[in-house]
């Protein structure tokens, strides 16, 4: 299982769970990708395996030719939680933090004309780049708060979490009427616009502005 240190006052190893992704939940990314803005979340998960670290590397499938990076702000739930109401969401979480939801597009694509469920698309081992944990204290609003990727030092998307169709507490009540939710829980709130694609030697710096950074290299998969 996936574990991290925290860097941020104390160390301790955190086990992530299962990982619950949304999409569609900023509008011009809504927009980019000729779809509609949903009146609810949609709601996918992504397998804790496909979880990577700072310094670690985005391998390219032989299966895929078209890899997009999604760049999206996350967060870590820290008490067992089920049926929770918005007023008391965040009483539930434990920080924050930045992650990247890497997508084969071509799959995805393929999935989405026969209607097919996105797993594949999504489900690649090291699919999930994730920045350590800002503990929940120091993110006083995590519905304003800045995060952006450069791919090889080029802007490529850039965002605020006050741009989101949803609030992050409207997320957690949403997903915890469907789902148990579990310390060590992840959810990544969905993209903005600007996704494209990456290739084998591209850098992806990843920042939550003011918090945490996050690189990563994309390599091919060696059989
Ligand atoms: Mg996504």
């Amino acid at each position: 299982m996936p574990s991290y240190l925290f860097k941020n006052g104390y160390a301790k190893e955190l086990q992530i769970g299962k990982i619950i992704c949304l999409a569609r939940t900023y509008k011009k990314h809504a927009e980019e990708m000729q779809s509609a803005l949903p009146r609810e979340p949609i709601v996918f998960l992504k397998p804790s395996s496909s979880v990577i670290f700072d310094g670690d590397s985005i391998l390219f499938p032989l299966e895929s030719s078209s890899l997009h990076h999604e760049v999206e702000f996350g967060v870590v739930i820290g008490k067992k939680c089920s049926k929770i109401i918005k007023k008391f969401a965040l009483e539930y979480v434990l920080g924050y933090l930045v992650g990247l939801d890497i997508t084969a597009r071509d799959i995805q694509a393929t999935a989405k004309k026969h209607g097919w469920p996105w797993t594949v698309s999504k489900g690649f081992d090291s699919f999930c780049p994730i920045s350590e944990v800002v503990l929940k204290k120091n993110i006083l609003n995590p519905n304003n708060v800045d995060f952006s990727l450069k791919v090889n030092d080029e802007v490529k998307q850039k965002a605020n979490t006050n741009m989101m169709v949803f609030s992050i507490e409207q997320l957690i009540e949403y997903i915890s009427r469907i789902m148990t939710l579990e310390p060590g829980d992840l959810i990544l709130t969905g993209t903005p616009e600007g996704v494209g694609e990456i290739r084998k030697g591209d850098i992806l710096k990843v920042e939550l502005s003011g918090y945490c950074n996050l690189q990563v290299d994309v390599k091919e998969t060696k059989n």
